[in-house]
């Protein structure tokens, strides 16, 4: 605490991001990070950008990049925004669509994000809980409210809700229906096919998961140009260039290599159906996932305890202390090397007796 803090900071209890060890040879499966590395195209990229004209500042509108995801999805470059992560969108979002008289909508359990933005915007929330099973049902959004944001698949559960409900919930709802699609390129579809149909259903991406690119920091959003026009308007009274001439490159280069993309994406679903069946097998329940982490209990076994001993054997995991799931764990699906020893780890940890 200090007296030269602004009054708003002594209330802010910022996020706190899953552990970056300093210390090498961990097997880390705690961020979701992809296990896999950037398209070799994407460092190609960014070694030719880096020899070029770094002295100059970037383009602040990165047209480059907006043109090659509205490619990608078929939307006008109107109807895309980027950011600096898609943490950064975020924030922007918040900002600019999400500050209403009327509290906004989110889960109980979520991207951990969203209650720090509230807190850092001033924004309202009523916090919605999710089903028994996990699962975020519409009906219960389908209430006066200021905004709506979920991620989807959600994290940290994994659980996906079908576009039609989504669908169904944009077209009842007259605020911003903000949809988190950071996981949905493992086993989701976009609901970017949707944003024609309404004006106030805004959906955000990164390149941190699917594209390798966490280290890159790029996330962008797409949505009906006047939700789009709000979120530049924030952008421009905060940071002229959030992207940097390296951000920018590497991302269109990204998205160009659909191949690896494919390839990589693929890798990363077979490995978390081999690490599904084999959790089961030791006796674990998991939730059935979209995304590039499962979301696993032990009937039997303290989660705190099995991180813990995860963690004596070098392989790092997520948990939450958090009511309703602080006997998860969040496990990011590695490669093939990562996942063989996570399971060989946990078969001889569920082995142990526990310690009563
Ligand atoms: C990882 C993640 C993000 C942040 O992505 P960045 O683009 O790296 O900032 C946003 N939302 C959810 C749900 C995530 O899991």
């Amino acid at each position: 605490m200090s007296k030269y803090w602004s009054p708003i900071v002594h209330r802010l209890t910022p996020y706190v991001p899953g552990e970056q060890p300093k210390m090498m040879q961990l097997i880390k499966l705690n961020t979701n990070e992809n296990p896999y590395p950037p398209s070799p195209k994407v460092l190609a990229a960014l070694e030719a950008e880096a020899s070029g004209q770094l002295k100059l500042y970037p383009d602040p509108n990165a047209d480059l990049l907006k043109q090659a995801i509205a490619d990608y999805y078929q939307v006008s470059p109107q109807s895309v925004f980027v950011g600096n992560g898609s943490d950064e969108v975020l924030a922007h979002t918040f900002c600019g669509l999400l500050k209403h008289d009327r509290p906004i909508l989110f889960p109980d359990i979520t991207y951990s994000f969203y209650p720090v933005f509230c807190q850092l915007y001033e924004i309202e929330s009523t916090i919605i809980p999710l089903t028994e099973d996990f699962k975020i049902r519409v009906d219960d959004y389908l209430q006066p409210n200021g905004g709506i944001i979920f991620p989807n698949p959600n994290a940290p559960t994994g659980c996906l809700l079908p576009l039609d409900e989504i669908a169904r919930l944009a077209a009842n709802t007259d605020a911003v229906v903000v949809i988190d699609e950071a996981y949905v390129d493992f086993g989701g579809e976009t609901a970017i096919q949707l944003i024609d149909q309404f004006p106030n259903l805004l959906i955000i991406q990164t390149f941190s998961k699917a594209r390798s690119l966490a280290g890159l920091r790029v996330g962008f959003a797409v949505g009906n140009p006047v939700l789009i026009e709000g979120l530049e308007r924030v952008k421009n009274s905060f940071n002229s260039y959030p992207l940097g001439r390296l951000a920018i490159a590497g991302a269109v280069a990204a998205f160009a290599d659909r191949a690896y993309f494919e390839k990589t994406r693929d890798a990363v679903i077979a490995s978390r159906e081999w690490l599904t069946q084999q959790l089961e097998s030791l006796g674990f329940t998991v939730l059935p996932s979209a995304a590039n982490f499962v979301f696993a209990r032990h009937p039997q076994r303290d989660a705190p305890e099995l991180a813990a001993a995860l963690r004596e054997r070098r392989i790092i995991v997520r948990h939450f202390k958090q009511p309703r799931i602080d006997q998860f764990l969040r496990i990011s699906v590695g490669n093939d090397e990562e996942c063989q020893a996570l399971v060989a780890a946990l078969q001889e940890i569920v082995a142990l007796v526990p310690s009563a």
